[in-house]
């Protein structure tokens, strides 16, 4: 028997090695890999300069706490500030735990506690992050739920300035809902947010631990929309599949998180944060960034040709490495049937299969994917009806 909860309905692939955007398992089969390991791997399986940091600082020291400085951190630090913007960061080991302190840095900078979120979003497992996320089977048995947080529904502006008031100490939010099922936000759904968060004095939060460092085609998805958050937290693609998560935040509210406030033993661990580094070092450049934003446009385009016309297929939605195709049938007999042709891809939202390449993927696996796809939609559209 397992001794492992039951917590994740496993996949019958078990990986023994990988490398760029393929998997290879006991067997010796070679699976593409168009999960990146949940949008955590988005410069393919062990890039070489990532493992070379990460051996590199193995050989220095793996933990001394964040008593030390430690001017690996000021580095990585530096890195997502000036990426995004904004001043100042906490290291996290985990999304959930981003959001965390991103929840709890919001209610003590502002002395309020109502949080708006929005329905479909996904913030984490954790009690606030649970509490924040807007799908009931994730809260299933976990209740009562804390009373901080108001769900509204997504890109409807008008039950959002119902809601906002001065009592609000905070908005937060995902601009591709990614375990959502890939709904983006719209242009002025967001600058109106942006506008009523200033008028009364609420913090906007964007939560970009799956829609950042690169998987949007910009380092950070609220770049494409010209908006100017107060937070950001970023979490999984951030140390290339060693696990951190980053709080990022404007100068102003670093005195109310000062000493003794808030803290995590593990957070900013320099191995994961030498990942970080050598991660960002690859993903913020502008030649890297333009050639994911002409893969990301080549691979929506090619899914619409190839699946938006199938039956089953309701409409494809996608920004940067983030694709959504949103079928009308029971999407998990198709993913085991794309596992059984060596095609990795996840399931999001209700029926909606969601495509995470490497941003490294090439042109030619992002062709075979496609058509892995299209062979096996077409089958299951046939016996659908
Ligand atoms: C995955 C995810 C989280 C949670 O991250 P963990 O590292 O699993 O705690 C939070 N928000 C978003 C948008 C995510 O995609």
């Amino acid at each position: 028997m397992s001794h492992l909860f039951p917590t994740y309905k496993r996949w019958e692939v078990e990986p023994v090695t990988a490398s760029g955007t393929v998997v290879t398992d006991k067997e010796g089969r070679e699976y593409l890999d168009f999960t990146s390991g949940i949008g955590v791997c988005n410069l393919g399986h062990r890039p070489k300069n990532v493992e070379e940091a990460i051996v590199d600082q193995l050989g220095r020291f793996w933990h001394v706490s964040n008593l030390f400085e430690q001017g690996i951190q000021e580095q990585a630090a530096k890195l997502l500030a000036e990426a995004a913007a904004l001043d100042l960061v906490f290291f996290a080991n985990s999304g959930a735990e981003a959001n965390e302190a991103a929840i709890k840095l919001a209610k003590k900078a502002t002395g309020k506690s109502k949080i708006i979120t929005f329905n479909q979003s996904f913030h984490g497992r954790t009690f606030g992050a649970m509490a924040a996320t807007g799908q009931e089977k994730i809260k299933q048995g976990f209740g009562p739920m804390l009373k901080e947080f108001v769900h509204l529904p997504f890109n409807d502006l008008k039950a959002f300035e119902n809601e906002i008031e001065k009592d609000t100490a905070a908005v937060m939010l995902e601009i591709v809902q990614g375990e959502g099922g890939i709904h983006i936000a719209g242009q002025e759904f967001l600058h109106s947010i942006e506008k009523a968060c200033k008028k009364y004095g609420a913090l906007l939060i964007i939560d970009e631990i799956q829609t950042g460092i690169g998987r949007t085609a910009k380092p950070f998805a609220y770049q494409h929309f010209g908006i100017k958050p107060d937070i950001v937290t970023v979490a999984k693609g951030l140390g290339s599949g060693l696990p951190i998560g980053a709080v990022i935040g404007k100068s102003g509210l670093g005195e109310f998180f000062g000493a003794g406030s808030h803290g995590s033993t593990f957070g900013g661990n320099p191995v994961s944060v030498a990942a970080a580094i050598a991660t960002m070092e690859s993903v913020f450049q502008e030649d890297f960034l333009s050639e994911v934003t002409e893969k990301g446009v080549y691979m929506t385009q090619l899914a619409e040709k190839n699946l938006a016309g199938l039956e089953s297929v309701n409409e494809i939605r996608g920004l940067g490495m983030m694709v959504g195709i949103e079928m009308n049938i029971d999407i998990q007999p198709i993913l085991k049937k794309l596992r059984d042709k060596n095609l990795l891809v996840l399931p999001a939202g209700e029926n909606v299969i969601r495509l995470l390449p490497p941003l490294t993927v090439s042109k030619e696996e992002i062709v075979k994917a496609i058509e892995i796809l299209k062979e096996t939609i077409k089958l299951h559209s046939v016996t659908a009806v």
